[in-house]
Parts: structure tokens; C-alpha cells; sequence
């Protein structure tokens, strides 16, 4: 048995980054994590791999796209799949490796095994119970299922089955026109398989600026994905090696039906807090989730919890920034997250990202707003590397010009959209970007073209 100031359950990029900065505040601190190796969902089978495999059949898409176009002429590479899966394979256990080498740097105990709760101010790990002034739960999420399709993980996969397939299949049916379903539909489009996502909204990626929808949806489907939307997905049989899976349509119940290699259910994540103990010790839930407050503390007092097993995105950097939040917390200091800043980003070609308010939020708060937009097709750097389709979108408050939100569909959204990130900490206004100045020919002229347009206009368009 050891004592700690604070024991994190859960080596996630919530739990790791907190464990790091309570070290670095000087508490003492130890972190439990299950799995044989540190970094969480994101690191082992979550944001890394997905963008290793992104990364590769993005270059085989540039190959087969662009590379004649730019006279650079030759046989096609062909995809040796156990290569690329050994090399996402390498680019996870150097990030994982690297957090075992932090946590040894910053003197944190990593308390090998699956952790629980048995009282406030304990935490079982195996046989031993070790003491702790506070615990933080960061136990994360799982892949959420749906009625009538089991997951196998060989033909009807989760995220983690279709980041480690056995071979690539030559159809996929993906269940969820989300964040998780495009990225990874996109690598298997990409790969040659036949990709139909089916939608149980109306639209891809619900939640999400219309403009971007629409545009981003009509990119995807010319890269060869298919979309069946407004449709209630009812089952999923597997035979003889391939699934069969059945959907009605909403608006008039009519079914369908595709036979398949693979189905990837990518219906969302569910918070993930099984054998904590949580229900004895009377923590307080919410729809699944751990409740918390301000301060990420739990309804029992010594109990904190952050990241996916909280409310709020379900995000890498917004578990990052609980982490470090609450380590301050801990160590008497003004630990706050500002959640109305948190990026959101899609890694597929071209990237999306966004920020802050859209305009149907705003026009739903009844709050004067005025855009500015700027097309790549404007932007002469855009246009070199054949992604001048997309568009930033500065959206700001009518009277004052502050910067509300920002929406890109265009090559490096997910770096550019920082800027504005950083403009709305500070409170900026779009003038404010707008003067600022921007080296030529980078892709940030976009950003900035929008911050002129919500003026007196953008030059280049
Ligand atoms: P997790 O990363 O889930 O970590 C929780 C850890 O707790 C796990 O390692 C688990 O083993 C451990 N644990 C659970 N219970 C116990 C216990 N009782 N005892 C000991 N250990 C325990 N987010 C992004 O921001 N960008 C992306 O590009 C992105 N891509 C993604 C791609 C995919 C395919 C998936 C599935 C997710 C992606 N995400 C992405 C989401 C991101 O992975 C999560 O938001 C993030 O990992 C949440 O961090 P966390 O620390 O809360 O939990």
C-alpha cells in the first residue's frame, strides 16, 4: 500500500496530462491504467492510429489525384496492407512509449492493473488498496452499440476492428455519418472499397455549419463515398463471411437492404466507468455520465472526474484541459476550461474544422450576426495543392464585430481554425484579424480574407 495526494484512474490524454501537471505542481501522484500500455483510448486506438492511417491513404490518394498533374509520372504504388498496419502500429507505441518516458521524467507512478473505488480516499488496484487525498476518475468511453447489429469485431466492427481489419474489404457499410464514420470510411474509400455511410439523420455530420455539410458531403461522394440519409439502420445478420444489413427509410418506412464485407458501426461513445464502484459510493450520474461541477468534482466530496466519462465533447484536447484544469484545482490554484473555445476538427481531405457558434445556433438565439466568407479558389496556395474547393467562414457579432465562431472545409483547417481560437480568448474582432498581417502564399491568407469580409471585404475574391 502507498500513499498519494492524488491517484488518476484512467492513463487516457485526461488522465495522463493531469497526472503530468499535478506532478509538476508538486503533488504527489499516481495513475492506474488497465491496458499494457498508457495513453487511452486516443492513443491506442483512437485519434493516432485513425490519423497514421489517414495520413498513408492520403498520400495514395495524392499518387493516384495530383501526382500526373504536376508531371510527376510512374507505376502506381500498390498497398501492402500488413506494411501500413505495422507502420500505425509503430506511430502508436512511439506515443505511448513517449508517455511512459513523461511519466517517468515527471516522477508519476503508474499503478499497473484495473483500478475501483471502495471509499473515498482509497483505490483498490488488484490485491493492494493505496491512499489518496483526492482521486479523479478519467476512465473515458467505449463505442457505443446499436439494437440488432452485434458487434464481432472481424465483419461487423467498432472503430477499434476497422483500424486493425485483417485485410481491406471491398465493401463497407458504415452505420453513423459522424466524426469517427467519415475519417475512417474515408481510408477504406481510399484503399478502393466501396463505402455506403448510412445516416439515421438527414445530413452528415449533425451539429455542424450547413454550408460545410453540404459542401463537405458533395466532396466525399465525388472521392466515390456513398450516403443513404434519413435512414433508421434495423439489423445486421452475418453469414458465410459477409453481413447483410437492413434499414428503413424515415419518411415512409420503405427497407433496404446491402449484402456486405465489413459493417463499421460508428454510432457514437458512451462514457465508460463499469467496476468503479461509482453506485455504492453514491456518485451521481448523469444519463451515464459522472455529474460534475464547476470544479469537476463529483456529488462525493474527494472525488473529481474529467474527459469522456464526463458531460461535453467527447475529445482529446477538451480531456487535456480538464486534466490540467483540475491538477490546479488540486493544487489550490484557478484550474477553468473555457468550453465555448474547443475545437472540433475532421482529418479527412480536405480537413473541417470549427469553432464556437454556427449560424443556425445564433439565428436560433435570435442574436444579429454578420459573415465572412472566403473560398480557397481565392487563395493561390490552395490552388497548388488542388484543394481550392472548401471555404472559411468567420461568422461575428453584428454591432461589435467579435468573433462568434469559425468554419473551414480546405487543406489544414484543423491548424488554421487555431488562430481564431486564440482571437476569441482574447475576445478579438474580426478587424482584429483582418489587420493582422499574413505571410504569402500560406493557406492562414484565407482566415484572414474572412476577417476582411466581415468588413469592408476580402481582396482575392
Ligand atoms: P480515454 O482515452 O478513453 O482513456 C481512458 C483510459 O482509462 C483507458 O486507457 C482505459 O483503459 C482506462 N480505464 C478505464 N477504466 C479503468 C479502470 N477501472 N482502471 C484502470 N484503468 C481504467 N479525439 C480528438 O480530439 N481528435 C481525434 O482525432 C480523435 N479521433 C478519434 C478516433 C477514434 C477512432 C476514436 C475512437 C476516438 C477519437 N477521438 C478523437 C476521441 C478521443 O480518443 C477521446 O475523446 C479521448 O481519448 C478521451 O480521453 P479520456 O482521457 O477521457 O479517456
Amino acid at each position: 500500500m502507498a500513499t498519494f495526494d492524488v491517484i488518476i484512474i484512467g492513463a487516457g490524454p485526461g488522465g495522463y496530462v493531469c497526472a503530468i501537471r499535478c506532478a509538476q505542481l508538486g503533488l504527489k501522484t499516481a495513475v492506474v491504467e488497465g491496458r499494457d500500455s498508457l495513453g487511452g483510448t486516443c492513443l491506442n486506438v483512437g485519434c493516432i492510429p485513425s490519423k497514421a492511417l489517414l495520413h498513408a491513404t492520403h498520400q495514395l490518394h495524392e499518387v493516384h489525384e495530383n501526382f500526373e498533374k504536376m508531371g510527376l509520372m510512374g507505376g502506381h504504388p500498390t498497398v501492402d496492407w500488413a506494411k501500413m498496419q505495422a507502420y500505425k502500429e509503430d506511430v502508436v507505441s512511439g506515443n505511448t512509449k513517449g508517455i511512459e518516458f513523461l511519466f517517468k521524467k515527471n516522477k508519476v507512478t503508474w499503478l499497473k492493473g484495473w483500478g475501483s473505488i471502495p471509499e473515498p480516499g482509497k483505490v483498490k488496484v488488484g490485491d493492494e488498496v493505496h491512499e489518496a487525498k483526492s482521486i479523479v476518475i478519467a476512465t473515458g468511453s467505449e463505442a457505443a452499440s446499436l439494437p440488432g447489429v452485434e458487434v464481432d469485431e472481424k465483419v461487423i466492427v467498432t472503430s477499434t476492428g476497422a483500424l486493425a481489419m485483417e485485410k481491406i474489404p471491398e465493401s463497407l457499410v458504415v452505420i453513423g455519418a459522424g466524426v469517427i464514420g467519415l475519417e475512417l470510411g474515408s481510408v477504406y474509400a481510399r484503399l478502393g472499397t466501396k463505402v455506403t455511410v448510412v445516416e439515421y439523420m438527414d445530413k452528415i455530420i449533425p451539429g455542424a455549419d450547413g454550408e460545410v455539410i453540404k459542401t463537405f458531403q458533395r466532396i466525399l461522394a465525388k472521392q466515390g463515398m456513398e450516403f443513404v440519409l434519413g435512414a433508421a439502420v434495423k439489423g445486421a445478420v452475418v453469414q458465410d463471411g459477409k453481413a447483410s444489413v437492413t434499414w428503413a427509410a424515415k419518411k415512409d418506412g420503405k427497407e433496404a437492404s446491402v449484402t456486405t464485407d465489413a459493417v463499421l458501426v460508428a454510432t457514437g461513445r458512451k462514457p465508460y466507468t463499469a467496476g468503479l464502484g461509482l453506485e455504492a459510493l453514491g456518485v451521481e450520474m448523469l444519463k451515464g455520465m459522472v455529474k460534475i461541477d464547476g470544479h469537476f468534482r463529483t456529488s462525493v466530496p474527494g472525488i473529481y472526474a474529467i474527459g469522456d466519462a464526463v458531460p461535453g465533447p467527447m475529445l482529446a484536447h477538451k480531456a487535456e484541459d480538464e486534466g490540467m484544469a483540475v491538477a490546479e484545482v488540486l493544487a489550490g490554484k484557478h484550474g477553468h476550461v473555457n468550453y465555448g473555445v474547443i475545437p472540433g476538427v475532421i482529418y479527412t481531405t480536405p480537413e473541417v474544422a470549427s469553432v464556437g457558434q454556427t449560424e443556425e445556433m445564433l439565428k436560433e438565439q435570435g442574436r444579429a450576426y454578420k459573415v465572412g466568407k472566403f473560398p480557397f479558389m481565392g487563395n493561390a496556395r490552395a490552388k497548388a495543392v488542388f484543394q481550392a474547393e472548401g471555404f472559411v467562414k468567420i461568422i461575428a457579432d453584428k454591432e461589435t464585430d467579435r468573433i462568434l465562431g469559425c468554419h473551414i472545409i480546405g487543406p489544414a483547417a484543423g491548424d488554421l481554425i487555431h488562430e481564431v481560437c486564440v482571437a476569441m480568448e482574447f475576445g478579438a474582432s474580426a478587424q482584429d484579424l483582418a489587420l493582422t498581417c499574413h505571410a504569402h502564399p500560406t493557406w492562414s491568407e484565407a482566415v484572414r480574407e474572412a476577417a476582411l469580409a466581415c468588413g469592408d471585404g476580402a481582396i482575392h475574391a
